[in-house]
């Protein structure tokens, strides 16, 4: 990995939201809390780059502005879901500038998609005022998984110049396994030694681990899908070795996913 060497700690951070369940936007609970706090407690960004596991697609691309819209892509929610407001604006300067740092990726700006529930249900906590301008990235499934943590290292650079890296997934993400009536506390053995992990992984700074480790019995388990784990990826790319690591928070919703949030910064 390459580090910035030197510098003064005045980036804005690289952070990882576990977002799981798209009602939390609806019913703050003790994880929007802590995204509250964040936002809070943090510098007040120019702009957000969210790396969203809900646009997971064979290229990739970047939201343009006249585009900015919000996507509702979830099924079968209560109908006050889908009339969520987040009036939030697109950044052409934004746009241009990771086309321009990514066109090694045959990168393009795409209109088809818009700000998804992964970036509107978390940002919606963290900055309600919707006044800060957001724009996607795509995650490209057709890439080896270690370019993942290679494009973050590329946008490490934005967080010089004003822009909050978001990686929004969830560490541990087997659907098929959640059982809601779980509630936060009553996780899966394989869910918490997963987590655990990769927390481990994290404080070591062993990004290759965290790589190996999808392919291990828990990893499958964990990530039986990748989309929701990769987020995570690229905010490490987006880290440098001045950073603190921070918990966010941490814990688990519906026995297997995994609310685990962190910042580097
Ligand atoms: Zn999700």
């Amino acid at each position: 990995m390459g580090f910035e060497e030197g510098s003064q700690n005045k980036n804005m951070p690289s952070v990882f939201i576990g977002h799981g369940n798209p009602m939390f936007v609806l019913n703050p609970n003790r994880w929007t809390e802590s995204w509250s706090q964040f936002g809070l407690l943090i510098e007040r960004p120019k702009a957000i780059l969210s790396i969203s596991a809900h646009w997971f697609k064979r290229s990739t691309m970047v939201t343009v502005a006249t585009g900015s819209r919000l996507i509702y892509d979830f099924y079968g929610f209560p109908q006050e879901l889908y009339e969520v407001q987040y009036p939030v604006e697109g950044s052409t300067w934004l746009t241009n500038r990771v086309l321009n740092l990514l066109s090694g990726y045959d990168i393009y700006a795409a209109e088809e998609w818009g700000i998804d529930h992964g970036t509107w249900t978390v940002l919606k906590h963290m900055y309600p005022a919707a006044d800060i301008p957001v724009v996607q990235l795509s995650i490209n499934y057709l890439l080896d998984i270690d370019q993942h943590i290679k494009i973050g290292e590329v946008l490490r650079d934005l967080r010089k110049e004003g822009v909050l890296i978001l990686g929004s997934g969830n560490v541990v993400h087997n659907l098929r396994d959640a059982r809601f009536e779980l509630g936060f506390d009553d996780p899966f053995a394989y869910a918490v030694d997963f987590d655990l992990k990769v927390k481990e992984l994290l404080d070591a700074r062993d990004f290759g681990s965290l790589v190996d480790i999808l392919s291990t019995k828990e990893g499958r388990l964990s990530a039986p899908t990748i989309e929701h784990y990769l987020p995570l990826l690229y905010v490490i790319g987006a880290s440098g070795d001045q950073d603190e690591l921070q918990t966010i928070c941490e814990g688990y919703d519906a026995g297997s996913l995994s609310m685990r949030s962190l910042s580097f910064g």
